[in-house]
């Protein structure tokens, strides 16, 4: 009798399989290490096995390079709405991600108006639908403890300013930040932190200089930030964005609170440049202290690598230091530096898989980040041999600088989003297909169903 009925299921379930529509083969990252595999996908654009393929499905063999699963970058700011479109919207700043092979984006709500409440969710929401070619995650802010309910059930995540930032004048103060926690906790969404205290910024109101800039905002007020963080409910699915220090690195490793270091802070210091392109929040730190980090990130200490996107237009950043406005743009090169760091033999491959597709798809409650059946076909192909350099004109963000300017990098071939093709030769031609998705684990709707008709 089980016997039957088991055949009697393994039928049913030949017979509702999705076919299979692509086969990649090559050198892949599965399982911790790079092995030749093929890469079955399947209609639905999931990846529906790895190993060895029989039949007929369309096969495409990568040859010299390898196939590794797309990257999550969880800190961007696109800018919409309110912000120049000089600097960027949301349809370059996803083919942006899409070339430099990121597959979801998480877009923080600091937008004019911020992302505080349902109606202004919605409002960001509209806006990807239709123009996006990457996936987006739609993060809010808790401003507005009568809003928290209706953005659980909808919102992609939470961001908290502790300090003012572009777009969110008042943090929540030092007292208010135990309560917030507890009510942030109940509520299942990943919570990312801006964590600098305005209570330890210096007193020097024109700053001329990058270095001048690490003194006002030092690595003491990112210190006593993630202090208040440590202290948190186990249940609140807590993440320090943009860690500069090994010190702060340490402790939250040591809290077991998640975190991102961003390529800026792995690879620049504040003696990187001396204009406002090197200007961004918290600061470029001493380069010694740049390097404790990145060796840290070598180790694999460093769980997750984000980029911080956050573009000015080239005028913008040509103000006096002072008056600049804080932010370099990242999402493009994010993969590319740190691809060209794996070539050069500094980086591991797998510290580099894990912290820029794994545990940020995971953090986010993605179903991608790792070559496995059942994952969605979000995948890259890369030839360490495509050699290039970073090129702020090229690049897809209109701001068209980079403070990256000439490094060495390593740009995906291929990107594929759910076995699609969006970028072949190095190049953007997908459609703006891309998604608003929310955690798995979230409560409330699922985000593929459309949400701005209710
Ligand atoms: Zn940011």
């Amino acid at each position: 009798m089980p016997r039957v009925n088991r055949r009697a299921r393994a039928d049913s379930d030949r017979e509702d399989r999705p076919s299979i529509v692509l086969v990649l083969a090559g050198r892949a990252f599965v399982r911790g290490r790079l092995q030749p595999v093929e890469i079955a996908i399947d209609e639905s654009g999931r990846i529906a096995s790895v190993g060895k393929v029989r039949g007929g499905a369309s096969r495409h063999d990568v040859g010299d390079a390898i196939i590794l699963p797309a990257a999550t970058d969880l800190h961007v700011h696109f800018r919409e709405p309110g912000g120049p479109s000089e600097a960027e919207t949301i349809p370059t700043g996803t083919v942006a991600a899409a070339l430099g092979g990121v597959t979801l984006v998480g877009d923080m709500p600091n937008t004019h108006p911020p992302v505080t409440d349902l109606e202004t969710w919605r409002d960001k929401v509209a806006r990807v639908q239709g123009r996006a070619a990457v996936d987006v995650l739609v993060y809010a802010t808790p401003t507005d403890p009568g809003a928290l309910p209706a953005l659980a059930r909808h919102a992609g995540g939470f961001k908290v300013y502790l300090a003012p930032t572009t777009g969110i004048d008042s943090p929540p103060s030092p007292k208010e930040v135990p309560a917030l926690w507890e009510r942030l906790a109940e509520l299942r969404l990943p919570v990312a932190v801006h964590a600098e205290d305005p209570g330890a910024f210096g007193v020097d109101h024109h700053p001329t200089s990058p270095v001048e800039w690490n003194a006002v905002r030092p690595v003491t007020a990112e210190s006593s930030a993630l202090d208040r963080m440590i202290r948190s409910p186990p249940a609140l699915r807590l993440h320090a964005a943009h860690v500069t220090t090994l010190d702060g690195a340490r402790k939250l490793r040591q809290a077991r609170v998640s975190f991102e270091a961003t390529p800026h802070h792995l690879l620049l210091s504040d003696r990187s440049g001396t204009d406002a392109r090197f200007k961004v929040n918290p600061p470029l730190r001493t380069e010694a202290e740049r390097a404790a980090l990145w060796k840290a990130f070598q180790q694999g200490e460093v769980p997750m690598v984000a980029s911080d996107h956050a573009p000015h237009s080239a005028d913008a950043k040509q103000l006096p230091f002072e008056r600049a406005p804080s932010g370099v743009p990242g999402v493009e090169t994010m993969l590319p530096l740190l691809l060209d760091r794996v070539r050069s033999g500094e980086l591991d491959l797998g510290v580099l898989v894990r912290a820029a597709c794994e545990r940020p798809a995971r953090w986010l409650g993605q179903p991608h980040g790792r070559i496995a059946p059942g994952h969605r076909a979000h995948l890259i192909v890369v030839d360490f041999r495509d050699r290039a350099k970073v090129v702020g004109a090229k690049l897809a963000s209109p701001c068209g600088w980079s403070p990256f300017e000439g490094w060495d990098i390593v740009r995906p071939r291929e990107h594929y989003r759910d076995g699609e093709r969006i970028v072949e030769a190095g190049e953007f031609v997908g459609r703006s297909s891309g998604k608003v998705v929310r955690p798995e684990y979230a409560l409330g709707e699922p985000a593929e169903r459309p949400t701005t008709a209710e």
